[in-house]
């Protein structure tokens, strides 16, 4: 496994790959690896010729109040499991090289970036979108993956690769969760064991949210009620029920949903999400009159 730490080295192991007609899978990370990373490197190496992860802990993603300095850097054992996964080289660039003085250029992507995760996190969109196209233009794959658990970053990474014709074909992996149901995350580890206990309720609020809806029940407020009653041991930030294409709020559910939250835990903010698609039937209610004139 090769270690590549500038953007040289990593752009020329790159095109040499391509010159030998192999596919690049990429899995962006900021390192502090578990086995929702896990996934993502294994699907990379399962359809790819060769797999880069990347470790960078992205200095625009983060306020000047948020956790940057303290987030979790354990660069021995995501080795070892890069490695062990099959990972065919780690790009692990220093923030200096990736923003030298005078950096000046940053990715938007609007109407995605609207509400969720940017209403306590406004600068958060930018930084991931502008990295995330560094990245590509640098490591130049094929594919790269990204984990629902993001589901708003998802959204906005996949509409970024298509609106600055990338060719990157980006792919959304399920959420892996630690078996009582909590979301892996790296920043679990700054839970106590009773924050840890308290965690659980979102996963739980969830799962019960899931429950009303496949009940049949499609009134968005009634389903969110649900869900912050369920998590009133904790700070929420938001619960919100949203088009899942589109992140818009929806009011009557007759269309793929995303119901993601967010909640300070002790230490930690945490996030979590579920998809729900009304079935064909109900779909099919709602479709657009031209479609059904079609063909
Ligand atoms: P991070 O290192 O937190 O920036 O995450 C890197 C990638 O791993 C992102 O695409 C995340 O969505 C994904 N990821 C993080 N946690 C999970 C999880 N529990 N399940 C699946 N993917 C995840």
């Amino acid at each position: 496994m090769k270690i590549l730490r500038t953007k040289e080295a990593m752009r020329a192991w790159s095109i040499a790959q391509k010159a030998a007609g192999k596919s690049i899978g990429f899995v962006p990370t900021m390192g502090a690896l578990h086995e929702g990373h896990g996934s993502l490197m294994q699907a990379s190496v399962a359809k790819n010729d060769v797999s880069v992860l990347s470790i960078f802990v992205n200095p625009t993603q983060f306020a000047p109040h948020e956790d940057y300095g303290q987030y979790p850097r354990t660069w021995e054992t995501d080795l070892a499991m890069a490695e062990e996964i099959g990972i065919d080289a780690i790009y692990a660039p220093e923030p200096d090289s990736i923003y030298p003085e005078g950096y000046a250029t940053y990715v938007t992507v609007e109407g995605l970036s609207v509400g969720l995760c940017s209403g306590t996190r406004p600068h958060f969109f930018r930084g991931v979108a502008t990295v995330v196209a560094k990245l590509f233009n640098t490591v130049l794959p094929d594919r790269a993956y990204f984990g629902q658990k993001d589901a708003q970053q998802c959204a906005i990474i996949t509409r970024m690769a298509q609106d600055l014709d990338t060719g990157v074909e980006v792919v959304e992996m399920p959420i892996v969760r630690e078996a009582d149901g909590l979301a892996m995350s790296s920043r679990n580890r700054y839970l106590s064991e009773a924050d840890r206990t308290t965690a659980l309720c979102l996963s739980r609020s969830l799962d019960a949210a899931r429950a009303l809806l496949d009940a049949g029940e499609r009134d968005a407020a009634v389903v969110t009620a649900a869900v912050r009653a369920g998590m009133a041991a904790v700070e929420i930030d938001y619960v919100s029920l949203v088009d899942a294409a589109t992140m818009a709020p929806v009011d009557t559910i007759e269309r793929p949903i995303l119901l993601a939250v967010a909640a300070q835990v002790g230490p930690a903010r945490l996030i979590d999400n579920l998809k729900f698609f009304p079935s064909e039937i109900e779909l099919g209610a709602h479709r657009p009159a031209e479609a059904e004139t079609c063909c």
